[in-house]
C-alpha cells in the first residue's frame, strides 16, 4: 500500500511498481493552468466557458500580489478586449522620445493611443469573471513537475510545504519567462530576455498632457528604453535592458536623479516597485504537444522590439482556449499542429531584426545619430508606426477575433 500523497518525495516515488496512484491524486481535470498572469487569467475563463474543468493555480498567495508589469495596454487591445474601465487610467496620446543627449522628438496621435492598467485590480477582476465561469482557484500552488502517462498527465504541486497530486487532461504552462511547464512538457524554453525595473510613483504634478516619454540611453537602458509614463494620475519611471551590460537598480537610481528637468519629483512617493525578466527572443517555435501547451511569457510571446506582452497574453489566449477546447473533444493530434510558434513568428521577423540591431548599438553617439535621423521624414513616420501603428499579435484565426461589444456582454465587466 502506498503512503498517503502528502510529504511523498517525488512522483517517481509514488508511482514504483505497486503503488495504487489513483489513491494518491486529489482530482482529475480538463486542463491544468499554471500561473495566473493575464495570460493564465484569460485562458482559464476561456476554456471553463467552453465547459472543460479548469484548475488554475498559482504559487502566489494573490494575484494581486507582486505585479511585474507597467501595465501599458495599446489601443488595438483597448479596441479589441472589454478591459473594465475601472481599471484603466486616462489615455495618453502623446509620445515623448529622448536621446542619450535629450534632444526631444514629439510624436502625436490623434486617438487614444495608450492606458496604464490598474493591474493588481485588473488581475483580481479578471479572477472573479474566472471563478465565476467555473474556473477552479488554488492560489499558493507551485508546480514542481509532470509525469505523461497514457490518457494524461500526473502533476506534482507543492502547497503549504506538501506536495500534492492532480490529473490532468491537458496542461498549460502560463507561467512566465522562465517556465517550468515549457521544461517539464519537453517544449522550447526562453533564452533572451531583457530585464525591466520600475517604481510607481504618486503626488506627481502634471504638466500638460499625459505623457509616455522615452529615452533612448544606451548606458542607462542598454537594448532597450528607459521610461517615464505619466497619466495624470500615475507616473512610472523605469529602465530595461540586457541583464549583461547594466546594473538595473543603479541604472533606475540615476535615471530618476536626472528626470528632475523634465518632471518633478519633489513630492513624490513611491507606491510600488516592480520588475522581472521580458523573453525577447520573438515567439517559441515547439508551443505545443499532446500533453500541454505554452502561453503569454513562457511561449515567448512578446514583441522583440517594443517588449509588449499584454496584447499577445489575451490573443494567444483566445487561439489556444479554442485550440485546446477542440483537441480535448475529438482527440486530433492535427488540431494541435495549428498551434505552432512557425506561424506567429513569421508575422515577426522585421521585429526580430530590428532587435538585433538594437543589441548591437552600444555607443551613445550612435544612438544619438540614430535619433537625429528619426527627425528625417521616412524615420519619423517609422517612429509613428512603431508607437502608434497596429502590428501587435497576429490574429491567427479570424473566426476566434473578438469586438469589444461581443466579449463585453460574455463577460459582464
Ligand atoms: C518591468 C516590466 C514592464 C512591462 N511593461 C509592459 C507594458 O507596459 N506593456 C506590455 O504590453 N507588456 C509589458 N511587459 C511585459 C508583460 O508584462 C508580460 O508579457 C505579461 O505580463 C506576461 O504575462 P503572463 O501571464 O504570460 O506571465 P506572468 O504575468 O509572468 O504570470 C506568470 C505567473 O506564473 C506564476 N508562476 C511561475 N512559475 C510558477 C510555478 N512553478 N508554479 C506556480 N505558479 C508559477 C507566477 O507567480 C505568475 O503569477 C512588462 C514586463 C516587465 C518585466
Amino acid at each position: 500500500m502506498c503512503a498517503h500523497a502528502w510529504g511523498l518525495p517525488n512522483l517517481t516515488e509514488a508511482i514504483k511498481p505497486g503503488c495504487r496512484i489513483s489513491s494518491l491524486i486529489m482530482e482529475t481535470y480538463d486542463v491544468v493552468i499554471v500561473g495566473a498572469g493575464l495570460a493564465g487569467l484569460q485562458a482559464s475563463r476561456l476554456l471553463a466557458e467552453n465547459d472543460l474543468r479548469v484548475l488554475l493555480l498559482d504559487r502566489k498567495a494573490s494575484v494581486s500580489q507582486s505585479v511585474h508589469t507597467t501595465g501599458i495596454f495599446v489601443r488595438r487591445t483597448l479596441e479589441d478586449f472589454p478591459l473594465p474601465a475601472d481599471c484603466l487610467g486616462p489615455a495618453v496620446r502623446d509620445v515623448t522620445l529622448y536621446s542619450p543627449a535629450r534632444r526631444r522628438l514629439e510624436l502625436h496621435s490623434n486617438y487614444d493611443e495608450f492606458r496604464l492598467g490598474r493591474m493588481a485590480l485588473l488581475y483580481e477582476r479578471f479572477l472573479e469573471h474566472a471563478i465565476r465561469a467555473g474556473v477552479e482557484w488554488m492560489p499558493g500552488t507551485q508546480f514542481l513537475d509532470a509525469r505523461r502517462m497514457k490518457h494524461h498527465s500526473i502533476l506534482i504541486l507543492k502547497h503549504s510545504e506538501a506536495r500534492i497530486y492532480a490529473a490532468t487532461r491537458y496542461l498549460v504552462g502560463a507561467d512566465g519567462a522562465c517556465s517550468r511547464v515549457a521544461s517539464a512538457l519537453q517544449l522550447d524554453e526562453n533564452r533572451e530576455w531583457i530585464v525591466g525595473v520600475e517604481e510607481v510613483l504618486e503626488h506627481v504634478p502634471l504638466v500638460g498632457r499625459p505623457r509616455f516619454h522615452c529615452f533612448l540611453d544606451p548606458r542607462l537602458a542598454p537594448g532597450y528604453l528607459a521610461w517615464a509614463v505619466h497619466d495624470g494620475e500615475q507616473v512610472h519611471v523605469g529602465v530595461g535592458g540586457y541583464p549583461q551590460r547594466f546594473d538595473p537598480l543603479a541604472a533606475l537610481t540615476q535615471f530618476r536623479a536626472g528626470l528632475g528637468a523634465i518632471i518633478d519629483l519633489s513630492g513624490a512617493r513611491v507606491i510600488e516597485k516592480r520588475g522581472g525578466r521580458i523573453p525577447v527572443g520573438g515567439v517559441l517555435r515547439h508551443l505545443a504537444n499532446r500533453s500541454g501547451l505554452l502561453l503569454g511569457d513562457a511561449a515567448g510571446a512578446v514583441s522583440p522590439l517594443t517588449a509588449g506582452g499584454l496584447d499577445p497574453c489575451l490573443r494567444l489566449s483566445q487561439y489556444a482556449a479554442q485550440v485546446i477546447s477542440e483537441y480535448l473533444r475529438d482527440g486530433r493530434r492535427e488540431v494541435l499542429t495549428a498551434y505552432s510558434g512557425e506561424l506567429f513568428r513569421a508575422r515577426f521577423v522585421s521585429r526580430l531584426w530590428m532587435r538585433r540591431l538594437i543589441r548591437t548599438i552600444r555607443s551613445q553617439e550612435l544612438m544619438e545619430i540614430g535619433c537625429a535621423m528619426m527627425r528625417l521624414p521616412l524615420l519619423n513616420s517609422f517612429a509613428h508606426h512603431i508607437f502608434f501603428g497596429r502590428g501587435s499579435f497576429p490574429d491567427l484565426n479570424p473566426t476566434v477575433r473578438t469586438t469589444a461589444a461581443d466579449s463585453a456582454s460574455a463577460l459582464r465587466f
